[in-house]
């Protein structure tokens, strides 16, 4: 049934490093080749076998209302017909950032660029030139994107120091990187008497990278509290989270403001689009007003700002949207954690808006060293046989799920049922 995607991957490999694009889509950890995908329509993903599925990636988070959504489409090709980028200012810029500083009431400017890691690049470029600092705090199983002082893994201390987690970055980049574990108060007040010199902490409020780990909300308290006596500045990072978990993010959620938040995914409905926001003190600071320099030819297209446009007016205009689409993540989520322990299964699951998060074990994991204690053998054989039954499900552990707007109570019940069956075989076979 995956023949013909068999084949495209083969010919993917010979020009493109692994085939893909971002090293995620390789299936690099659970069984079989990915899917070699031709369309989506509302719900469900096609591929180049005509196999269908249940599609609850969404291209990993910014398909709020499912693919092909008529309103965005509308609004994208009107878009496309006046021209598909100027290199200078459009009025859809103003009126996106408008709806975004709308919904965050200590925001008043947003600057756009192209992709999340280039939006977090930026943040924190932009802390540093705030405060005048030079380290940053981040914390394992986060992910802010590929940026090189970013890609930090933890070195041999508990708070520490992060060392390069990719070849190709320097440690002379890294070194200003401290690296904490998610949840844990006592080590974070640890870390912010090793250094004098902490520009800013960034966090994932609502950790989609690792799975769905939400943070606590007494951990985010102590993140606002630290920043504040020590004179850092707060990142969230809600690439994921904006306009996913709630209409608001995590500020929609816990009530917690942080002083700059950076955007993607669901802004751009599917476009490349990402973008950060802060108050008027902070983004003074940035070029043209300040002097912290950022730039992109790109940045703030106007096919990408119309498609960002439509889909956010949609979000506000929808009655009860986030309350409808956590109760089919729930639902959903729920049904799989039933069906897996009555076939001996341990299961653990959460929701948060429209993000879910399942994880094989026995309790709920609240840092990345415990995701990592998961049962990954048993993801793997449940993701291939569910993509076998046509449910196409995050292809890692380490990633969360969405729910889109389309999907139907019906079709979330096919989805339980099939993994009965998928985890009735697994414990059979153990
Ligand atoms: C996806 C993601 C990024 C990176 O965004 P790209 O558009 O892939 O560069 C950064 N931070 C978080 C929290 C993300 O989920």
């Amino acid at each position: 049934m995956f023949k013909k995607s068999i084949k495209a991957y083969e010919e993917a490999k010979v020009v493109i490093p692994g085939g893909v694009d971002s090293p995620v889509r390789a299936f690099g950890g659970v069984i079989g080749t990915p899917p070699f995908i031709t369309k989506g329509k509302g719900s469900y993903l096609y591929d180049v076998d005509g196999n269908k599925y249940l599609d609850f990636v969404q291209s990993w988070g910014p398909l709020i209302f499912g693919h092909c959504n008529k309103d965005i489409e509308k609004e994208v090709i009107k878009t496309v017909k006046l021209g598909l980028s100027f290199g200078a200012p459009t009025e859809l810029e103003t009126e996106l950032a408008n709806e975004i500083v709308e919904m965050f009431p200590h925001v008043d400017k947003v600057r756009f660029v192209s992709s999340g890691t280039e939006a977090v690049m930026s943040a924190i470029r932009l802390a540093r030139g705030v405060t005048g600092k030079n380290d940053i705090i981040k914390f394992e199983g986060c992910y802010h994107g590929h940026s090189d002082s970013l890609l930090v893994s933890a070195g041999s201390g508990m708070a520490t120091f992060g060392a390069p987690s990719s070849p190709g970055v320097p440690s002379d980049l890294t070194k200003h990187t401290l690296l904490c574990e998610y949840n844990n108060i006592e080590q974070l007040e640890k870390c912010f008497t090793e250094s004098n010199d902490i520009a800013c902490l960034i966090i994932e409020p609502i950790a989609g990278n690792m799975g769905l780990v939400p943070a606590k909300i007494e951990f985010l308290q102590a993140c606002r509290v630290l920043c504040d006596k020590y004179g850092a500045l707060l990142i969230f990072d809600e690439v994921m989270s904006g306009f996913r978990a709630s209409m608001h993010g995590s500020f929609g959620i816990n009530n917690i403001r942080a002083d700059i938040i950076t955007f993607g995914k669901v802004i751009g409905a599917g476009m490349p689009v990402g973008a950060f926001a802060a108050n008027n003190f902070i983004m003074g600071h940035l070029s043209p007003l300040g002097k912290v320099y950022q730039a992109g030819t790109l940045s703030g297209n106007p096919v990408a700002m119309a498609a960002g446009l439509v889909s956010l007016k949609k979000i506000k205009k929808t009655k009860d949207l986030y309350v409808k689409l956590n109760e089919k993540a729930k639902a959903l989520v729920s049904g799989l954690q039933k069906v897996a322990l009555k076939n001996n299964i341990p299961l653990q699951v959460d929701t948060r808006g429209s993000m879910f998060g399942f994880f094989f074990c026995e309790v709920a994991p609240t840092n990345f060293k415990e995701v990592g204690l998961c049962d990954f053998a048993r993801f793997a054989t449940f993701h291939h046989e569910m993509l076998k039954k046509g449910f196409y499900f995050a292809c890692s552990q380490y990633e969360a799920g969405f729910i889109c707007s389309t999907i139907t109570n019906k079709e979330i019940k096919a989805t339980i049922k099939a993994a009965d069956e998928v985890f009735k075989a697994m414990n059979n076979g153990k």
